[in-house]
């Protein structure tokens, strides 16, 4: 069996806990970063080359905007109970953003990795 078949194989369903845990794409489980934004170049199991091409990261750009917006919604919620100005509004989103970029940089990679491998395996 060559790795193109044992990656076509791989289905979304068992790719939820891989994509939680941050694992290559490819095996499955090595690990994508090396720090909080660090990441590696090659998975340090199987070798796969995370990048696979010269800006082959734009489009988890993408998937960036989704998780940003679907994460800062309850901070918008829980920001219009208070009726604050729209200074302060606008303050505590930026403020709770700064928090969630990192979660977003890292989700937004590894969301588009894995849906590119779904589509177009190695
Ligand atoms: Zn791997």
């Amino acid at each position: 069996m060559s790795a193109n078949e044992t990656s076509t194989r791989i289905n979304g369903f068992s790719r939820i806990l891989p994509v939680l845990l941050c694992r290559c794409p490819h095996c499955l489980r090595g690990p994508v970063f090396a720090g909080l934004i660090g990441m590696h170049e090659t998975c340090p199991v199987c070798q796969a080359r995370y990048e696979r091409e010269t800006g082959y990261f734009m489009n988890s750009i993408f998937f960036g905007y989704v998780i940003s917006f679907v994460l800062v919604i309850p901070v918008i919620v829980l920001l219009a109970l208070f009726r604050p100005s729209p200074v302060q509004f606008t303050l505590g989103i930026a403020i709770a953003y700064a928090f969630i970029a990192p979660i977003t940089f890292r989700y937004a990679r590894v969301v588009w990795m894995h849906m590119d491998e779904m589509m177009d395996p190695r």
